[in-house]
């Protein structure tokens, strides 16, 4: 008999789905892939049809879900709210619970949802997990947590740092201690996750204490498309003085702003591009975006008291020589050295870019949320 010791992790995002297989025996990724464009011209109708299209992918290659080989089904899930803490096995009532977080994340619970329903229909015998983005930040002490609003309010609707990219956080941090050869017990690391949503995290000895996004992933860094932190009052100011409505606002914020809104584009590798041809609104945004990330580094250290390593992960933190230098430039006081030949070599793995002398490490550290997401959902499914 095989043994069963593959894992199908699916992410259901607002308009895809990303898939991939990963076998926890050998550490081999059978299959990977992505349905999108749901709901638009040309794919899939609904996240139904989509999950419907994962599983015949997956059939194509003799990979289905009807495999003797399928453990378990990790399901990436955006918000736990204060219920789930941890990778939960999927029940019934768990997937009532996840339900009742929708209003904390409109766009994304439902997607995955679906992707639970549709999974634990064509397979009701396996164990399928849920992994929450926002897991491993509720070890956050309640003076982090909090938002000074009146409490009795707060309670009522949940309000709250949540924050997400938890599953990137904690393996990032954990790679990063590995890095350092040391347990995650022994290290104090900022991680910094920057990709087309950005956010840090204040992690001491393996225990998330802060992070930057917050009842929504709309807090924090300047991301792509999205504002990060603004005083709460422009909401009002636009909606009494613009005339804009609250929907419109939340777009505003959302999908028009960051590094989109400030120059009209959110890759940085065109904000590089238009930088090197002197054009002036990317290097604004490009000033922004790191000012704000050197806050969040000034933050954290503060936060932690002693600070072993900053990881940079995520699409820009990983490919971003330019973001990285300028966002710890002139921190010796701090510190923080990085080498300015070890960080502009380009390469894949996870790598040191500090000076030697430098008494805070600087680690470049590619994200695997999908490896945490299996990882997690083999240890319960086989416990
Ligand atoms: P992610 O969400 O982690 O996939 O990151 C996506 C973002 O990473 C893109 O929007 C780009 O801004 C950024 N990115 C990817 N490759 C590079 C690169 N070589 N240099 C700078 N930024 C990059």
């Amino acid at each position: 008999m095989t043994a069963a010791t593959r894992v199908l992790v699916l992410n259901s995002g607002s308009s895809s789905v990303k898939y991939q297989l990963l076998d926890m025996a050998d550490g081999s990724r059978p299959a990977s892939g992505v349905v999108e464009r749901i709901g638009e011209e040309g794919g899939a109708a609904d996240h139904a049809e989509a999950l419907r299209q994962v599983a015949r992918d997956l059939d194509g290659q003799g990979l289905g879900l009807d495999s003797p080989r399928l453990a378990a089904v990790g399901h990436r899930v955006v918000h736990g709210g204060t219920r789930f803490t941890g990778p939960t096995l999927i029940t019934d009532e768990v997937v009532e619970e996840i339900e009742k977080l929708v209003p904390l994340a409109p766009l994304h619970n439902p997607a995955n949802i679906t992707g639970i329903k549709v999974a634990r229909r064509l397979r009701p015998d396996l164990p399928q997990v849920a992994v929450f983005d926002t897991a491993f930040h509720a070890t956050i002490p309640e003076a982090a947590a909090r938002y000074a609003i009146d409490a009795a309010t707060a309670d009522r609707y949940g309000i709250r740092r949540y924050g997400f990219h938890g599953t990137s956080h904690a393996y990032v941090s954990r790679a990063t201690a590995a890095l350092l050869g040391r347990e995650p017990a022994d290290a104090n690391v900022i991680v910094l996750h920057l990709g087309n949503g950005a956010s840090a995290s204040a992690v001491r000895g393996g225990v998330c204490v802060d992070t930057s996004m917050g009842l929504t992933p709309l807090e924090g860094l300047v991301m792509g498309t999205r504002s990060g932190d603004v005083d709460p009052a422009v909401v009002f100011h636009l909606e009494r003085v613009a005339g804009m409505r609250t929907d419109e606002i939340d777009a505003l914020l959302n999908k028009r702003s960051g590094l989109l809104g400030l120059c009209g584009a959110n890759d940085m590798r065109e904000i590089g591009r238009r930088m090197g041809e002197g054009d002036a609104a990317a290097r604004l945004a490009f000033d922004v975006y790191v000012h704000r990330l050197r806050r969040y580094v000034g933050a954290f250290t503060a936060v932690l008291g002693r600070v072993d390593a900053i990881a940079f992960t995520a699409g820009v933190g990983e490919n971003s020589a330019a973001v990285r230098a300028a966002a710890l430039r002139d921190l010796e006081g701090l510190g923080i050295a990085l080498d300015p030949v070890h960080n502009a070599v380009r390469a894949s793995g996870a790598r040191l870019v500090s000076t030697a002398a430098s008494r805070v490490a600087v680690a470049v550290v590619p994200t695997d949320e999908e490896f945490e997401i299996a990882r997690d959902t083999y240890a319960l499914a086989s416990a």
